[in-house]
């Protein structure tokens, strides 16, 4: 076999489309929504106060790109209960996950499908999902990564980026960034929470989970998650941003550990587990720091709320 080399952002999202479509994504990861209810009632209560500096407009949309399961926005609407409930979601599987908990929402492939209007898009951990492309730096100058056979083979690049040392790799997210200039482009606001540096930087951060554990992410595409460090920093050059700040920040501003608190108050049993949930989303060493909190909005918004 003489096979041609596919661009790593093309078998990234590949691999991924064939992960998400066969796999439970939550038996090899857990997310902020799927550790605690308070993680969606927080974000559901802060889209509620968005669309009040909208001016309340009647036709909002509330939307959510990467739903997972569809726990986030069950929660959500728990805090902020309306019907326009819009997703972005390209696993069949998820989607009937979603519809068991959001029976009325609206199904999109991509974002260009969703009708015109106010909208406020929520999206945890879809981002890093999105393929990245990978450069690295030779002496001849930057090259770009492929995959042939299973193996990465470097092809001479033009692509314009800063002038790093040799060995150093770059990646660029051109979804994610395509993904944030459209939102601006609409004038919709959206929240992304994901796990990334604040600053873009060189480094190779593709990672990939395997039945719960580090896998090779050439080594069997589709049985594994492919995932990289979301580049806030680009995020911000692309569109008009509050941001970012990290989790534990945000999080506790939207009053995480007082609703915590009233919750196990009222439901003893689950006090531990609640607890527990809280502090591992804030945590440094957990989710608190490697987590950002990045908010796409009009650049005539008020400061928001967990942005101060
Ligand atoms: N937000 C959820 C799930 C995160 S997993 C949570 O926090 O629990 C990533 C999600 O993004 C999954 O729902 C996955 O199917 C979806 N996804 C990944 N790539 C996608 C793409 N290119 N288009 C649409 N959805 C995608």
């Amino acid at each position: 076999m003489n096979a041609r080399p596919e661009r790593f952002d093309a078998f990234m999202a590949r691999a991924n489309a064939a992960y998400y479509a066969t796999h439970d994504p939550f038996a090899d990861f857990v997310t902020g929504p799927e550790l605690t209810q308070v993680f969606g009632e927080l974000l559901g209560a802060w889209a509620k106060y968005v669309w009040q500096v909208m001016g309340a407009p009647e036709d909002v949309i509330l939307a959510e790109a990467g739903p997972g399961r569809g726990v986030l926005m069950a929660d959500a609407l728990r805090a902020w209960p309306m019907r326009n409930v819009h997703f972005i979601e390209s696993s069949p599987r998820l989607r009937a996950e979603q519809r068991a908990r959001v029976p009325f929402a609206t199904w999109h492939e991509r974002l260009e499908t969703l009708p015109p209007g106010p909208m406020i898009m929520l999206a945890n951990e879809f981002l890093d999902a999105l393929p990245v492309r990978q450069f690295v730096r030779r002496e001849s100058g930057w090259c770009e990564r492929f995959v042939r056979a299973g193996a990465l083979v470097d092809l001479p690049s033009d692509y314009d980026l800063p002038d790093d040392p040799v060995g150093s790799v770059r990646e660029v997210n051109e979804g994610a960034l395509a993904f944030v200039r459209a939102l601006a482009a609409r004038g919709a606001v959206g929240l992304f929470i994901d796990y990334g540096p604040m600053e873009s930087g060189a480094g190779d951060s593709v990672q990939a989970i395997r039945a719960g554990h580090y896998a090779d992410p050439l080594a069997a595409p589709g049985e594994a998650d492919i995932t990289a460090h979301v580049d806030f920093g680009a995020l911000k050059r692309a569109a008009h941003a509050q941001g970012p700040v990290k989790q534990n920040r945000f999080l506790s501003a939207l009053g995480l550990f007082e609703r915590t608190d009233r919750l196990a108050q009222a439901n003893p049993a689950k006090a531990q587990p609640l607890r527990q949930s809280a502090h591992r989303l804030t945590e440094p060493e957990a989710m608190g720091s490697l987590f950002k909190v990045l908010c796409v909005c009009p650049p005539e918004f008020p400061t928001l709320p967990g942005f101060e």
